[in-house]
C-alpha cells in the first residue's frame, strides 16, 4: 500500500490579501488595539463588528485565546470561587483549565458514543451538583441535541456558555452554534477555523455580561473603542468593580483574521467536501463506526473521528502504529498517558477525580484525525483507504 506523504499539521498558507493586511498594520506601528489616530477604528474593533455580524450576535469581544474567552465568560457571568461548573467529560484541556482559572470546579458529565454530552447524565448532575453553570463543549465539532440542551438549561436554571472552538460556522436547526445560551466562545488558534496563531472571540446578546467581559479583558477604560460593545452607560455601572485580567487581541491578529472571515463559508464548504470523502471511504468498513450526523446539525468537518468498538489497548496502539507507518496520523484517546492534544479527564489532576465509566469506554475505542485544507480530495480518499486497510487487518487478527 502506497504511504500517504502529506502533513496533518500543515494548514493552508495565508494568501496575499492577509499578508497585505498585516503589512499595513506593521507600517503604522500601532499594534495595540487602543493605539489610534483621530477618527481611526482599530482592526480589533473592525473584527468585533464583522464577527458579531457573521455570528448574528449583538456583541463581540476579541481576546487572547479561546480558553481565555471561556474563563472571562464564566467570571463575567458571575461564577464565584469554588462553584461547580458542569462540562463535558471529554473535551480539550483548555476547557477544564479555563474553569479552574476562573476559580470554578469542573463537574464532569459523561459523553455518549456520538462524542457529545450525555443529556441524561447532565440532567442528573444538574439536579444533584447544585451547579449554576454549564460550559458546554462542542468537542471536535459535534453538537448535542441543542433543543434538549436549552430545555434542560431552562428547567434547571443553568447559565449556558458554549465552547465553539470547533463549531465556528456550524448550526443546529438553523441557529448558529454559540447563540443558544448566554455566550459563545471561539478560538482563532492555528488548528481552528480561522488562523491567527492564537486568539479568541466571545459573543453574547447580554449588555451587562459583555460590559464585564470587556472590562475583564483589560480595557483600561477604553471600552468606547470597541467594535461591538454595549453603550457606555452599561459600563458606568460596573467599571470599578471588575478586575483587569489582561488578555486583549492586538491589531496584527485582527487584521489577518478579517480577510479570512470573509472566506470562512468557502473554507467550510471545502472542509466538508474533504470530510465526506473520508467518510465515504470509511463507510462499510467492517468493525468501524462513524458518527451518524443528525439532519439538524450543519457541521464543519475540520476533523473526523471513528470508533473501533472492542479494540483492546495494545491492539489500539498497534492500529495507530500501522496507520503511522503508512503516513496517517491518528490520535487515540484511550492511552494512559496524554500525548500531543489527547489528554483526558484522568490527566487533569487539578480537578477532583470523577468516575466516568461510559466516557472511558467510548474513549478506549475512539480515534481522531485532522483534515487540514492542504489535503486534496484525492488525499482524503487515499487516507481513508489506508485506515480501512489497517482496520481490516485488526478485524482479521481478532477473528483468527
Ligand atoms: C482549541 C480548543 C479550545 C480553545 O483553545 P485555545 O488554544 O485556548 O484557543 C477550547 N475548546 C476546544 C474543544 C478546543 O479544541
Amino acid at each position: 500500500m502506497k504511504p500517504f506523504a502529506g502533513s496533518f499539521t500543515q494548514q493552508e498558507a495565508l494568501d496575499e490579501t492577509v499578508i497585505a493586511a498585516a503589512a499595513d498594520v506593521l507600517r503604522t506601528g500601532r499594534l495595540h488595539r487602543y493605539n489610534l489616530v483621530k477618527g481611526e477604528v482599530s482592526q480589533a474593533a473592525r473584527l468585533e463588528q464583522a464577527f458579531a455580524a457573521y455570528q448574528g450576535a449583538r456583541y463581540c469581544l476579541a481576546c487572547a485565546s479561546g480558553g481565555y474567552a471561556l474563563a472571562i465568560a464564566l467570571r463575567a457571568a458571575g461564577l464565584e470561587h469554588g462553584e461547580g461548573v458542569l462540562t463535558n467529560g471529554f473535551t480539550l484541556a483548555p476547557v477544564p483549565g479555563a474553569i479552574a482559572s476562573a476559580g470554578g470546579k469542573p463537574v464532569l458529565v459523561e459523553i455518549t458514543e456520538d462524542m457529545v454530552i450525555d443529556l441524561d447524565d447532565l440532567e442528573r448532575k444538574a439536579r444533584t451538583s447544585g451547579a449554576r453553570f454549564l460550559a458546554l463543549s462542542n468537542m471536535r465539532g459535534h453538537l448535542a441535541d441543542m433543543d434538549r440542551v436549552t430545555d434542560l438549561a431552562r428547567a434547571h436554571g443553568l447559565i449556558l456558555i458554549e465552547d465553539c472552538a470547533h463549531t465556528m460556522g456550524a448550526a443546529w436547526n438553523g441557529t448558529r452554534s454559540g447563540n443558544f445560551g448566554l455566550a459563545g466562545c471561539f478560538s482563532t488558534q492555528t488548528y481552528k477555523h480561522l488562523n491567527a496563531g492564537e486568539g479568541g472571540l466571545l459573543t453574547s446578546d447580554d449588555p451587562e455580561f459583555m460590559a464585564r467581559a470587556i472590562m475583564l479583558s483589560g480595557s483600561y477604560m477604553f471600552y468606547e473603542r470597541h467594535g461591538a460593545a454595549p453603550p457606555a452607560e452599561v459600563f458606568e455601572r460596573i467599571r470599578l468593580e471588575t478586575p483587569n485580567m489582561s488578555g486583549r487581541m492586538d491589531n496584527l491578529r485582527a487584521a489577518i483574521l478579517l480577510p479570512q472571515l470573509d472566506r470562512l463559508d468557502d473554507a467550510i464548504a471545502r472542509w466538508n467536501e474533504r470530510y465526506r470523502a473520508v467518510e465515504q471511504g470509511l463507510a462499510g468498513v467492517e468493525g468501524l463506526v462513524l458518527r451518524h450526523r443528525p439532519a439538524a446539525e450543519a457541521y464543519v468537518g475540520s476533523s473526523i473521528q471513528f470508533r473501533l468498538p472492542g479494540i483492546a489497548g495494545h491492539a489500539a496502539t498497534g492500529f495507530v502504529e500501522d496507520a503511522k507507518a503508512l503516513g496517517v496520523d491518528l490520535k487515540w484517546f484511550g492511552a494512559d498517558d496524554p500525548a500531543g492534544f489527547t489528554s483526558t479527564h484522568h490527566s487533569w489532576r487539578y480537578v477532583a477525580a470523577q468516575s466516568l465509566p461510559q466516557t472511558d469506554h467510548v474513549l478506549s475505542s475512539l480515534f481522531d484525525m485532522r483534515l487540514p485544507l492542504t489535503f486534496s480530495i484525492e488525499d482524503c480518499r487515499q487516507i481513508a483507504a489506508i485506515i480501512a486497510h489497517c482496520a481490516s487487518k485488526r478485524v482479521l487478527a481478532r477473528a483468527s
